[in-house]
Formats: structure tokens, sequence, C-alpha cells
């Protein structure tokens, strides 16, 4: 299993800045669909940009039919862990941690009573290692003595656990406790964007914009296929359109060499986690 973010107004750990790529958000459950009159960012009708985007995420379903998180984790508390290590780290940095320290600590009664200074050590490459070490501390405790030591699956609960944000907790929503979320970190926004899905920045409004026009069952691995299409193909700097999947609809074919050759050797098709 996965992978995750948090937005970035709501750091995972206090005084910690917040990983630049990462403002994961969950869709309001009754979010409406956008006016039928509304314009589009490419000036295709609004069916137009339904369909174009719709047959493009059936591309990258082909694609990425196992597209997920990867951040690793088997329970609730292990992704709340590890996404609390996430903050300014890697995740591949965070997966050569995590197995040690799950087995070391496998439930919140470990982290509750954990040895300061032993943790701090197990967690040290993943940085901000004595905030973080509060952070886990502080959760064990809450998780004992509010929740029995099981991991809450609803929101007013889990914001309210140490060093865990309203972003925080829609990652353990959606990838825990399966409840329907897009997740909007820098890969899933820039590729929206170039997709013409929309012209939105804030990451809420991409939520929106984007939740819009697919079905809400298809909101958590539409995330994790467009977040996978940003890695290995459509990169910032350079994306290879000349070896991309969804070239064909993609109004931004161009941004990076077209030449097959050339783009080809621009793909990273290697699991990041
Ligand atoms: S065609 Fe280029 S810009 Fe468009 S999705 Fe593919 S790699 Fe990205």
């Amino acid at each position: 299993m996965g992978r995750i973010v948090g937005a970035s107004s709501d750091p995972v750990i206090p005084g910690l800045p917040p990983r630049e790529d990462a403002y994961p958000v969950t869709m309001p459950r009754d979010t409406p669909d956008a006016p039928a009159q509304e314009p589009t960012p490419t000036g295709e009708s609004r069916t137009a940009l339904v369909r174009r985007a719709r047959k493009m995420y059936r591309e990258l379903s082909e694609l990425y039919p196992d597209a997920h998180a990867e951040l690793n984790f088997t329970t609730p508390l292990e992704l709340l862990v590890a996404t609390i290590l996430s903050a300014q780290c890697t995740d591949k940095r965070v997966n050569q941690v995590t197995p040690a320290l799950f087995a070391r600590y496998p439930d919140a009664e470990a982290y509750a009573s954990a040895v300061r200074e032993e943790l701090e050590e197990m967690i040290r490459p993943t940085g901000f290692f004595r905030a973080k070490t509060n952070s886990l501390i502080g959760l064990g405790q809450a998780l004992c003595e509010r929740h029995g030591g099981e991991v809450p699956g609803n929101l007013a609960d889990l914001v309210k656990l140490p060093g865990v944000g309203r972003k925080t907790a829609n990652v353990l929503l959606g990838n825990a406790f399966d409840v329907p979320g897009i997740t909007v970190d820098t890969h899933f926004g820039r590729l929206v964007r170039r997709f013409g899905w929309t012209t939105e920045e804030d990451p809420v409004k991409v939520e929106h914009a984007v939740g819009a026009l697919f079905p809400r069952k298809d909101w958590t691995m539409l995330s994790h296929r467009v977040v996978w299409h940003g890695r290995r193909v459509c990169h910032a700097r350079r994306p290879a359109c000349g070896a991309c999947a969804v070239a064909r609809w993609c109004p931004s074919f161009g941004e990076g060499p077209t030449d097959p050759e050339t783009a080809e050797k621009l793909l990273r098709m290697r699991s990041f986690a």
C-alpha cells in the first residue's frame, strides 16, 4: 500500500515546514458538479472536456493498473506514522526506516512508552527527528488514552491527534479507510493543468475542479495514477512527450521532447517506493 501527502497550510509536525509537494485533500462528499455553462480551460465544451479527461484516465488506468501510495504500510497506524515521518523527507527514505521501526513499535502502546533517545535514533534518517519523535510519542499516548490504542476512522477524531492535521487525516481516510479523495500534490497539480483539466493553482480549487470531472469512486485511484504519471513520464522540467501514452489528448504536448527516442530516455518507469 501506499504513499501520502498533506496540505501545505497544514504542516504535519508543529514548527516543521510542510513538504513542498504535499497538500492532500479529500473532496467533500456533497461537492456538486461544476455548472455546465462554466468555461473550460481549453475552450472545448464541458462535455468534451469530461470525455477527454475520462479517456486520459482510462489510458492511465491501463498504464498504471496497480498505482498506489508509495509509503509502505499495512495498518492505519503504520500509515499514520509513515505520513508523519514523510514530512520534509522522501518516501524512499521513509520506507527504508519503517520496517525496523514497525517491528520495534508494533502498536500505539509501544510508541506511548517509547524511550525517546531510542526512537529518535531510529527515525533520525528522516530528518527533524526530535519534532517527529514528539509527535509519535504524543500520538501513541493519545491513541491509548482516547481510542483504546486504535486509529479512529473519522476526520473529527483524527485531527485532534498530536501531529495530525487535516491533510494527514484525509490521507488516512482515503488510503486506510476507503473514503474516496483527491490528493493534490505538486505532481498532481502540474499534470492536471498540463492536461487542460483546470487552470486553478489553489489545491482545494484544483481538487473541486478535477473532482467534478470524475465519479467519486474514481477519485483515490485517479490521484495515484496521475501522480505516478508525473513521477515517471510527465516530469516538471522535461516531460517525455514523445513517449507519453496520453499525448494525443494532451494540449501541452510539445512542452517536452516529442522525438520518441529522446523522450524514451527521460522515462523513469520504476517504483519510487
Ligand atoms: S504529452 Fe507531454 S505534457 Fe502532456 S501529459 Fe504527456 S508528457 Fe505531459
